[in-house]
Protein backbone atom coordinates (compact mmCIF):
# COMPACT_ATOMS: atom_id res chain seq x y z
CA UNK A 1 0.00 0.00 0.00
CA UNK A 2 1.24 3.28 -1.16
CA UNK A 3 1.48 5.22 2.15
CA UNK A 4 3.50 8.73 3.45
CA UNK A 5 6.75 8.06 5.11
CA UNK A 6 9.02 10.79 7.19
CA UNK A 7 12.58 10.27 7.59
CA UNK A 8 12.39 11.60 11.51
CA UNK A 9 16.67 12.70 11.32
CA UNK A 10 15.72 15.07 8.78
CA UNK A 11 12.95 16.38 10.29
CA UNK A 12 13.53 20.22 11.24
CA UNK A 13 9.89 20.44 13.95
CA UNK A 14 8.96 23.17 10.91
CA UNK A 15 5.22 21.66 11.52
CA UNK A 16 3.89 22.33 8.06
CA UNK A 17 3.11 19.23 7.32
CA UNK A 18 0.71 19.01 10.58
CA UNK A 19 -0.31 22.87 9.21
CA UNK A 20 -1.44 21.30 5.58
CA UNK A 21 -2.87 17.97 6.78
CA UNK A 22 -3.31 17.27 10.37
CA UNK A 23 -5.47 14.46 9.41
CA UNK A 24 -2.57 12.27 8.46
CA UNK A 25 0.98 14.11 10.18
CA UNK A 26 0.76 14.46 14.20
CA UNK A 27 3.28 15.63 16.82
CA UNK A 28 3.83 12.89 19.36
CA UNK A 29 4.22 13.19 23.23
CA UNK A 30 8.26 12.93 22.63
CA UNK A 31 7.64 16.62 20.24
CA UNK A 32 8.64 14.18 17.01
CA UNK A 33 6.48 14.30 14.13
CA UNK A 34 4.52 11.22 13.30
CA UNK A 35 1.83 9.88 10.49
CA UNK A 36 -1.05 8.57 12.22
CA UNK A 37 -1.62 4.64 12.79
CA UNK A 38 -4.74 2.77 11.08
CA UNK A 39 -5.11 5.20 8.07
CA UNK A 40 -6.75 3.24 5.37
CA UNK A 41 -6.13 3.26 1.58
CA UNK A 42 -9.33 5.34 0.69
CA UNK A 43 -7.87 7.90 3.38
CA UNK A 44 -4.39 8.07 1.93
CA UNK A 45 -6.39 9.00 -1.75
CA UNK A 46 -8.74 11.23 -0.58
CA UNK A 47 -6.13 13.27 1.04
CA UNK A 48 -3.13 12.72 -1.44
CA UNK A 49 -3.31 16.27 -2.58
CA UNK A 50 -2.81 17.69 0.76
CA UNK A 51 0.06 14.96 1.35
CA UNK A 52 1.40 15.72 -1.45
CA UNK A 53 1.23 19.87 -0.83
CA UNK A 54 2.96 18.65 2.37
CA UNK A 55 5.92 16.35 0.86
CA UNK A 56 6.42 19.81 -1.57
CA UNK A 57 6.56 22.57 1.32
CA UNK A 58 8.69 20.08 3.80
CA UNK A 59 11.48 22.00 5.54
CA UNK A 60 13.51 18.71 6.00
CA UNK A 61 13.09 17.38 2.58
CA UNK A 62 12.02 14.03 4.75
CA UNK A 63 8.58 13.15 3.97
CA UNK A 64 7.71 11.11 0.65
CA UNK A 65 5.87 7.86 -0.40
CA UNK A 66 6.84 4.72 0.53
S1 LIG B 1 7.19 19.52 7.16
FE1 LIG B 1 8.93 18.09 7.20
S2 LIG B 1 10.50 19.13 8.42
FE2 LIG B 1 8.55 20.14 8.83
S3 LIG B 1 7.72 19.12 10.66
FE3 LIG B 1 6.87 18.07 8.86
S4 LIG B 1 8.25 16.37 8.45
FE4 LIG B 1 9.34 17.79 9.79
Amino acid sequence: MKRPVIDISECVLCDICIDICPDVFIKNQAGYIEIKDNLSEEIYKSLEDDINEAIKNCRGDCLSWG
